[in-house]
C-alpha cells in the first residue's frame, strides 16, 4: 500500500528538501579543480548537521559516505574519497536527509571548471528530462506517463536512460519499495497517481549505452562503455497540476 501524505507531512518533507537543496547549492560553490570528493562529503555533513538533520545515506546498507559523489562515467552511488576533481570533469552529487521522521532526496550534476560542449548538453538534457517527468506527475496520470516523458526527451537527444535503477516512493522511509519510478516506459500504464503521493524522480542519463556495471567496491555504478553520465533528482508531491517540487531552497 502506498501511504498518502497529509499536507502537514508534505510540508515536513519540503522543510527537509530545502536542506537538501541548500546543501547542493553550497557544494556547487565549492566545486572546482583540485578539491577531493571527500571534502564535499565533509562540507555536506557539516551543513546538514547544522540544520539538526541527519545525512540519510550514511550507513544505508553500509554505505560509507554522507553523500554520493559520482564523477564522469560514474552514474550514481560513488563513494567520496581521495579522488581529485579536475578541470573538465562533471560531478554528480546526491544528497539525502532525515529529519522529524521524514526523508528528502535530491541530486544534481555540476561542471568542474570549463567542461566540453558535449558534457554541457548532457547535463542540460538530463535536467530537462527531470522537468518533463515532473510535469507529468499529476493526479489522474500514471507512472508510465512520467517514465515516457523522461525517456522520450532523453532519446530524442541521442542519449540513453539507465534502466536498472529507478526513482522511488519516499516518506517515512527513504525508499518506499511499493513505488518505482522507471525512467523509461509506456504512457497510460503503471500505478495511478493520486494527490498525497510523494516520490523521488531521478533520471540517470548516459551519453552512450544504457548498460551499467558496478565496481568492485560494490557501490559505484559506472557506464558500460566508459562514456559520461549525468543525474538530476527532485523529491516531489503529486498534485492536480503536476509535481510540487519539495527539494527547493526555502
Ligand atoms: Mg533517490
Amino acid at each position: 500500500m502506498i501511504e498518502l501524505k497529509s499536507q502537514r507531512e508534505i510540508n515536513i518533507i519540503r522543510q527537509n528538501g530545502s536542506i537538501v537543496a541548500s546543501t547542493l547549492s553550497y557544494l556547487k560553490e565549492k566545486i572546482k579543480p583540485g578539491i577531493k570528493t571527500i571534502e564535499l562529503d565533509c562540507w555536506a555533513e557539516e551543513l546538514i548537521r547544522s540544520k539538526n538533520a541527519i545525512p540519510a545515506f550514511k550507513g544505508y546498507r553500509g554505505f560509507p559516505g554522507n553523500i554520493c559523489v559520482s564523477v564522469n562515467e560514474e552514474v550514481v552511488h560513488g563513494i567520496p574519497g581521495k579522488r581529485v576533481l579536475r578541470e573538465g570533469d562533471i560531478v554528480s552529487v546526491d544528497v539525502g536527509v532525515l529529519k522529524d521522521g521524514f526523508y528528502a532526496d535530491g541530486a544534481r550534476t555540476f561542471p568542474v571548471g570549463e567542461v566540453s560542449p558535449e558534457a554541457k548538453k548532457l547535463m542540460e538534457v538530463t535536467r530537462n528530462s527531470l522537468e518533463a517527468g515532473i510535469a507529468q506527475a499529476r493526479s489522474g496520470n500514471r507512472i508510465g506517463d512520467i517514465s515516457f516523458a523522461v525517456q522520450s526527451l532523453v532519446e530524442s537527444n541521442g542519449y540513453s536512460v539507465v534502466r536498472e535503477l529507478t526513482g522511488h516512493g519516499i516518506g517515512r522511509r527513504m525508499h518506499e519499495d511499493e513505488l518505482n519510478v522507471p525512467n523509461f516506459g509506456v504512457p497510460g500504464t503503471g500505478m495511478l497517481l493520486k494527490n498525497g503521493m510523494t516520490m523521488a524522480i531521478e533520471p540517470m542519463v548516459n551519453a552512450g549505452t544504457y548498460m551499467i556495471k558496478t565496481l568492485k567496491d560494490n557501490w559505484t555504478v559506472v557506464t558500460g562503455d566508459g562514456m559520461l553520465s549525468a543525474h538530476f533528482e527532485h523529491t516531489i508531491a503529486i498534485t492536480s497540476n503536476g509535481g510540487d517540487i519539495l527539494t527547493l531552497e526555502g
